[in-house]
């Protein structure tokens, strides 16, 4: 932790001891008392805080400031249970156009770009984000939000839209249209800013072929401001975020302990300066690791790795945790396979044993294949496992990736 980032962080401790009671009652009932935060070691002093405990707070108990301070809302989607509910001051929506203009300036747009929108906008805080950081910049808004492709097109065409956001999924469904219809020659677009969602490296590929455009990962959620929080350089090697306002942890999703930069584990944000809804110590459930060392794009933003998946996806075997983005992640090292696999757990004489069976491009011979596999999956996450090569489209295709993982042990 910097310097600077200490002192933020105990002026918002101070800050909300003094004015939000979730903080209050929660520092409390941990046994929490914020003089003990002396220096940046003392941060795994302080409890977490979890979307449940968000969830509990609806409608606006996570609220630090004076009714009239707030100026805005947005919340989650909340498929289950109850929707959180994120209460903005001004300056938080001005913080967080700061960021998104930054991501952006990042991408190389410049207030000569079109920038299409296709996030949603209202309540979801993806749209509105893309359009206050593309509106700082100076650039052109066009706010579609999502769907209705025919529009998208045209507008696309007739604006001269250059740059595109939008999911992955949304992106791919644009670029095949625009395949089919063969309107490549009449669209301008240079530049995809695509975020939300995790995708591999071979969808990237496809929207990158079919649209013919750099495209760059943001990161962001509802919860803490929206999209816009990180964005990966034209280096892509992992996204810079921006930690004058945010101060990132990883941590070990069981033991809820801090792992050492590099490792992979449950991202921990915690706002610094933001005042609607200040988050101290927040488990996004999202797996990345922190990456040291210096990018060649010369920025001294810290970075943090794409996002591998979900806590909820996590298996464990023989003690190590497994997120299914790491299995993309070596396969994707390996030259002569495809990006599909499946992992098969089982548990033979007491002890835990993993099979990954993966494709083979033509060519490439299986005990070659699978050595390679074994090795790198061994170096890289720590972890002998067995593996079981298949000619090109011997597994199963599925959109979801938790239906790659088939868990005998306990059945
Ligand atoms: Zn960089």
């Amino acid at each position: 932790m910097k310097a600077e980032q200490f002192t933020k962080l105990k002026a918002l401790l101070e800050r909300v001891q003094k004015n939000s009671v979730f903080y209050k009652s929660k520092f409390a009932a941990a046994g929490l008392d914020i003089n003990e935060i002396k220096d940046p070691s003392d941060l795994a002093k302080i409890p977490f805080t979890t979307k449940e405990q968000l969830r509990e707070a609806y409608p606006l108990g996570i609220q630090a400031v004076p009714d009239e301070d707030i100026v805005r809302i947005h919340s989650s989607s909340g498929t289950t249970g109850k929707p959180i509910i994120i209460p903005y001051t001004v300056n938080d929506v001005q913080t967080w156009a700061e960021m998104m203009s930054r991501c952006m300036a990042v991408a190389g747009v410049t207030n000569k770009d079109r920038v299409q929108i296709t996030p949603g906008y209202g309540l979801w805080t993806a749209g509105i984000g893309f359009q206050a950081g593309a509106e700082r910049l100076g650039a052109m808004a066009i706010p579609m939000g999502p769907g209705n492709t025919e529009k998208q097109l045209q507008m696309m065409i007739d604006l001269g839209a250059t740059v595109l956001t939008a999911t992955s999924s949304y992106a791919l469904l644009l670029a095949e249209q625009i395949h089919k219809r063969g309107l490549k020659d009449q669209i301008k677009l240079k530049k995809g800013i695509i975020g939300s969602e995790r995708w591999g490296e071979k969808m990237r590929a496809r929207i990158k072929d079919e649209l013919g455009i750099e495209l760059y990962d943001i990161y962001g959620l509802t919860e803490i401001y929206g999209p816009g929080i990180s964005i990966s350089c034209k280096y892509n090697n992992g996204l810079h975020y921006w930690d004058e306002y945010l101060l990132f942890e990883v941590i070990n999703p069981q033991t809820g302990e801090n792992v050492p930069d590099g490792e992979y584990g449950e991202l921990v944000i915690t706002t610094l300066t933001k005042e609607g809804a200040p988050l101290i110590r927040y488990r996004t459930r999202d797996i990345t690791r922190l990456l040291t060392g210096e990018c060649p794009c010369g920025m001294s933003h810290p970075r943090h790795d794409i996002i591998l998946g979900r806590t909820d996806d996590m298996v464990k075997v023989k003690g190590v945790n497994i997120y299914p983005g790491q299995v993309d992640d070596v396969l994707k090292h390996i030259e002569g396979v495809s990006s599909e696999y499946q992992i098969v757990l089982d548990r033979v004489e007491a002890k835990d044993s993993m099979l990954l069976r993966f494709e083979l491009q033509d060519g490439v011979t299986a005990a070659d294949a699978e050595m390679r596999v074994k090795k790198y999956f061994k170096t890289k996450v720590g972890l002998s496992i067995n593996t079981e090569a298949l000619k090109l489209g011997g597994l199963p295709r599925s959109e979801k990736k938790t239906a790659r993982v088939i868990d005998n042990r306990y059945a």
